[in-house]
């Protein structure tokens, strides 16, 4: 009679522990299987595992579950009391905590509330969350890249067909003004001498337009020497001086110690100062900050140009190198200054980049490649 009752609790017991396996399996199954739909994106990913995840339990009705990835919490704030963790590891980091808790009260008569293998599992858990924030993230880097690539393939089009046009243009634009130039001295009529005068000056403009394009494409002939970039930036500050007075802008500038000298183009090189630093001034309200920071890697030199404007929104961020490309009213802006530091940056085998969101201001850094 007692055997019996003891044979009977001994099958009892490992009916119930084979049952619990059964759970815990079912629950790595079910994770496994929301891991297989990345489409759904990160969140919904991990708020899906979250609600999952008590099914694997003893006592899944009262399990609380709790999943802190970097700084943002999925599930329900943990009972401390009576918990069971894993780390979320990704790349040996500690990026997160994954808890599961029952709150005071629950199952207090039961012989083991966590059973030694729902530790394994919530370990397994653990890392399949890791494996998933990881994916995640390297899909994102790839999309950023492709991103970043179709970008600059669409500018270097932009760039040929700007070529091409600038070139088409220069030669009769040039036609024009010499002509209406020679037209204008013999005029004795005054009424027709401001006529050709306005000739003249459109052409001028037109002719202005056209310089920037072949800045853009890099068609400009440039004169690299080696220099001081302080000097040139300080050089450039003066020229704007005006404006920043203007408007009062504070110019703080932070230069590194010692910078090596770079292989540059002086005057392209003030033009790209003075475009990032109108187009700063333009976005800050009355008394911004206008920062300029120098620094040297690797013997690189890296110029951050940061102000504390309105910011730039992600849409208008993607076009703002392109060239016509402006957030301005007509007439105040030609969206050609940024395309033009762009081919001026592409010139000198250096790159431009920029961080920047609405209300947080916008720096633009630049990085020229060390003399050879
Ligand atoms: P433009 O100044 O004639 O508009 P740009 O090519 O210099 O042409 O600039 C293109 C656009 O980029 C601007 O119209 C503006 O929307 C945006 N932009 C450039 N610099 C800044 C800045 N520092 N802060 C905010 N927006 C900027």
């Amino acid at each position: 009679m007692v055997s019996g009752t003891l044979a009977h609790d001994a099958s009892d017991a490992s009916a119930h522990k084979l049952r619990e396996r059964i759970k815990e399996l079912q629950c790595l199954y079910a994770v496994a299987r929301i891991a297989q739909h990345p489409e759904l994106g990160l969140e919904a990913m991990l708020t899906a595992i979250v609600r999952t995840m008590p099914q694997g339990w003893q006592f899944p009705d009262e399990l609380q579950v709790s999943l802190i990835v970097d700084d943002t919490e999925h599930g329900k704030p943990v009972n401390a009391m009576r918990t069971m963790q894993a780390p979320i590891l990704i790349d040996k980091e500690p990026r997160g905590l994954l808890t599961v808790s029952y709150t005071d009260g629950t199952h207090t008569d039961a012989a083991e509330l966590f059973l030694p293998e729902e530790q394994d599992l919530i370990d397994r858990l653990a890392a399949e969350v890791a494996s998933i924030v990881e994916r995640h993230e390297k899909r994102e880097q790839r999309r950023k890249m492709e991103a970043h690539l179709r970008h600059n393939d669409r500018l270097m089009l932009l760039s040929e067909l700007t070529a091409g046009i600038a070139h088409e243009l220069n030669t009769p634009l040039g036609n024009v003004l010499g002509y209406a130039e020679l037209l204008k001295k013999d005029e004795g009529d005054p009424a027709r001498r401001e006529d050709l005068q306005r000739i003249v000056d459109s052409a001028i403009i037109g002719r202005e337009v056209v310089k920037k394009l072949m800045y853009f494409s890099c068609e400009m002939p440039s004169q690299f020497r080696l220099m001081d970039v302080h000097e040139l930036i300080a050089g450039a500050l003066r020229l704007v001086q005006r404006q920043c007075d203007e408007r009062q802008v504070q110019v703080e500038t932070r230069f590194a110690e010692a910078l090596p000298a770079v292989r540059l183009d002086p005057v392209q090189f003030e033009q790209v100062i003075i475009n990032l630093v109108l187009n700063a001034i333009t976005a800050m309200p009355v008394s911004g900050k206008l920062r300029i920071t120098t620094r040297t890697d690797a013997g690189n030199v890296h110029i951050a140009v940061a102000d504390n404007g309105s910011g730039i929104a992600p849409d208008v961020l993607r076009k703002i190198f392109q060239p016509f490309f402006t957030t301005k009213p007509t007439g105040e802006g030609t969206g050609l200054g940024l395309s033009v530091v762009h081919g001026i940056m592409q010139g000198h085998n250096g790159t431009i980049t920029v961080d920047s969101a609405p209300g947080q201001g916008t720096t633009f850094h630049l990085t020229f490649p060390a003399a050879a």
